[in-house]
């Protein structure tokens, strides 16, 4: 029965929710794989062992999709860390090493573009020429490995996304296209967010949303807004951050005294894996289809978000027995009691 419709991303969206898991880039960068700043993932060259790890353990964790670390794997990026001659190499091999661990599961694989820094507004026509060839020879080779859908993410502009969508679609694959929101209402090239999704869902992407930039608090309200306005699927992954109304996105928090914490001094606004969990469930009642995580996102949160969405996946076998705790479990012994001092005292 299964052929390769059955694991088609529009079925299984059909059938349900998508548990998406992203955020590779950061965590490859925490294990010590990619230089922070440029975050190109040099990794998938350099080191695919520990690329490979951290696709199994989202795939352990419950993810649906195993995204091709081909974030920023595009021209504009390679050519700043010297390595343009590894353009293709970079981009076969991150869809290649995709394949190979969902099919250690039963995940699909998705192409991934995102954000170029090359388009502009003000110089639309050229700019755009630009931006389509980059996304069209990383797409070239992305669908040359093998991919179930392609994942356009991150973008800032509506009009860099719609490049993507069109580039996309002439590959005939089915299009998850995703919104950057760094800015309080719009895109960088002044279309509302709400507004921008339905564009990208009339002009046929499958699937329509947000991801990075907001935690769930900040991000959860644009994309409930987002539901009521398509009638495609509709995506959202939000970083763990804990984003609030005075500082909405990860790249506005700062500390008590006014110091910038992103990108990589960001550890105190963490959510918790509950949090995330938490989101996930809400996420699902807005009737989210593609629930996810971006930047930051890591195997415990996307277990815990798959648990809460009722799922038992292979990670669940060492999920928390926070009863059988020594100190703080069902039974403690009364020579570990005294270890529990009341601090408050
Ligand atoms: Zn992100």
């Amino acid at each position: 029965m299964p052929g390769r419709s059955a694991r088609g991303i529009l079925d299984r969206l059909k059938a349900g929710v998508v548990l998406g898991a992203e955020g590779y880039v950061f965590e490859l960068e925490r294990r010590g794989y990619i230089k922070a700043g440029p975050y190109v993932p040099e990794v998938v060259l350099d080191f695919p062992d520990a690329l490979r790890e951290l696709h199994r353990e989202f795939l352990r964790a419950g993810a649906d999709v195993m995204v091709a670390l081909t974030y920023y794997a595009h021209r504009g990026k390679l050519k700043d860390v010297g390595r343009e001659n590894d353009l293709e190499a970079m981009n076969r091999q991150a869809v290649r090493i995709a394949n190979e661990v969902a099919r250690e599961g039963d995940a699909l694989v998705a192409g991934d573009i995102c954000n170029t820094w090359a388009y502009d507004p003000k110089d639309k026509e050229a700019s755009s020429q630009v931006v389509r060839a980059m996304y069209e020879e990383q797409l070239s080779w992305a669908a040359d490995e093998g991919i179930d859908f392609v994942i356009a993410e991150t973008n800032d502009y509506l009009g860099e996304a719609l490049i993507a969508l069109q580039v996309i679609k002439e590959l005939g694959l089915p299009a998850m296209v995703t919104l950057a929101t760094t800015r309080p209402h719009q895109t960088w090239d002044g279309y509302g967010y709400v507004d921008a999704c339905k564009i990208l869902a009339d002009q046929g992407a499958d699937i329509v949303g947000l991801n990075c930039d907001r935690g769930p608090a900040t991000m959860l309200p644009i994309i409930e807004q987002v539901r009521g306005a398509v009638s495609s699927y509709v995506a959202a992954q939000p970083v763990p951050y804990k984003t609030q109304a005075s500082m909405p996105t990860f790249e506005s928090l700062k500390t008590a005294d006014g110091t910038n914490v992103f990108p990589i001094a960001l550890e105190s606004f963490l959510c918790t894996r509950f949090e995330m969990a938490d989101y996930a469930r809400q996420a699902q009642a807005l009737g989210i289809n593609y629930v996810g995580i971006c930047c930051g996102g890591a195997p415990h949160y996307v277990r815990a978000m798959a648990e809460a969405l009722g799922r038992t996946v292979p990670a669940s076998r060492y999920s928390p027995a926070i009863e059988l705790h020594p100190m703080i479990g069902a039974k403690v012994e009364e020579k570990e009691k005294e270890f529990l001092v009341d601090w408050k005292g």
